[in-house]
């Protein structure tokens, strides 16, 4: 026994896969990990940093789950959708964007998350670039590299609402573009493209033939101020061919957990989708694709309700923000983000005598000072600026933007 221990080699220190190796752990993450151990520690930390929902799950989408299980749906379905799946999504897809997709067209996943990872592995190799239009949702920039892809990130300012412009696009095609990313309402910005905004950005892609056109509507049902959402595959059918669109029921009907998102586009693209998809998880789960088909084609009245409750949140948050010495907060279309810029407070001291030089000293000192958990601008490739993610109740918003103030008051020039 001893004498075959002995002849054991030590093992070599880990080594990661070359394609993960640049990607590190989300700085989102990082902050929600720091914030649950002060928690733990018995400090009353408020974190503003999840893109969750705090609504729970209608009760008839339970009940389809539930129904699911006990009907027997507790086995392998269709690979990237069951037929029931697929028809509940053709049928939201008509109601709601005025398309018509088959369902050969039609891909069901662990998550839009899953959908966005399955089409750039079905699609990106050495030296391919997406346009990516920066603040960006992070996973964009990851997965477009474990793909083995380039994202060219293209700066998007408070000017323009953080909206990419025509010109902006024409001069980031290169003979190498594969993919547009668009992402409408935001994370992290909230802002949202209308129909006025995306037609000149179609105009250009009309006369990139080579370049599609990725568009992850996962917000689409929130947004405010009678903002009327349009999808460019409705606005523009000639592009079809080359528009994947992407959504799912996570933030619309708060089933984050559940795992459920969906992709529309060409067959060819989704046929090769499916191929990525068959060698990592399978089909999502039985039960949540039950789940979901209540959630597609049910009562929709949970929209208008929750949307109505994310309007205050925002206008409360909005509001608060500026009326902070320092702050400049512009109000969002939709999502649940604010994103506000905090140059003003740039160069300010901290009462122990440190100076913020950037969006993310800000943030560590909000976390300190105030207990209250924001994630920095430059975590979405943009600075100075910070998310808000205000999916949670009115009174803890208040503390919140309370104790913000007050850290924000305590800073000295
Ligand atoms: N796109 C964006 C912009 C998101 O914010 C998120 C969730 N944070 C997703 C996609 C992924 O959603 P899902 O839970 O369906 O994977």
């Amino acid at each position: 026994m001893l004498a075959s221990l002995a002849r054991t080699e030590a093992a070599e220190p880990f080594r990661p896969a070359a394609r993960i190796a640049e990607i590190g752990v989300s700085e989102i993450l990082q902050i929600g990990a720091r914030a649950a151990a002060m928690r733990r520690d018995g400090q009353d930390v408020i974190v503003l940093g999840a893109g969750e929902p705090d609504f729970d799950t209608p009760d008839n989408v339970k009940d389809a789950a539930a129904a699911a299980m006990r009907r027997g749906d507790t086995k392998y379905t269709a690979l990237d959708g069951s037929p029931a799946m697929k028809e509940a999504v053709r049928e939201k897809f008509r109601r709601d964007n005025g398309i018509e997709f088959s369902t050969a067209e039609i891909s069901v996943a662990a998550g839009a998350k899953q959908v966005i990872y399955n089409a750039f592995m079905a699609t990106l190799g050495t030296g391919d670039e997406v346009i990516v239009p920066t603040p960006y949702w992070t996973s964009y920039a990851d997965i477009i590299r474990i793909a083995g892809g380039t994202p060219v990130l293209v700066d998007c300012g408070p000017a323009n609402r953080f909206r990419l412009t025509a010109a902006q696009l024409e001069a980031a095609i290169t003979p190498a573009t594969r993919w547009l990313m668009l992402n409408s309402p935001s994370n992290p910005t909230g802002s949202a493209y209308s129909e006025a905004d995306y037609r000149p950005l179609l105009d250009v892609l009309r006369r990139h033939p080579h370049v599609w056109l990725l568009a992850d509507d996962i917000y689409e049902h929130i947004v405010y101020d009678g903002f009327r959402f349009v999808t460019p595959a409705a606005l523009e059918p000639a592009l079809r061919e080359r528009i994947l669109t992407v959504n799912g029921v996570s933030k619309a009907y708060a089933m984050t957990g559940w795992r459920i998102g969906y992709g529309a586009g060409p067959e060819a693209l989704i046929r090769a989708m499916a191929v990525v998809q068959s060698q990592s998880t399978s089909n999502p789960s039985s039960i949540s694709q039950a789940a979901a088909i209540e959630a597609l084609t049910g009562p929709q009245d949970v929209l208008a309700a929750r949307r109505e409750s994310f309007r205050a949140r925002r206008d409360l948050v909005v509001d608060g923000l500026n009326a902070i010495d320092g702050i400049d907060c512009s109000r969002p279309e939709g999502a649940f983000y604010t994103f506000a810029g905090c140059a003003g407070l740039l160069g300010r001291v901290t009462p122990d005598g440190r100076r913020l030089a950037s969006d993310r000293d800000f943030c560590a000192y909000l976390l300190d000072e105030a207990k209250v958990a924001v994630v920095p601008g430059s975590a979405f490739g943009a600075s100075p600026f910070f998310r808000i993610s205000y999916a949670t109740s009115q009174d803890e918003l208040r503390e919140a933007l309370a104790r913000i103030a007050m850290a924000c008051d305590a800073l000295r020039n």
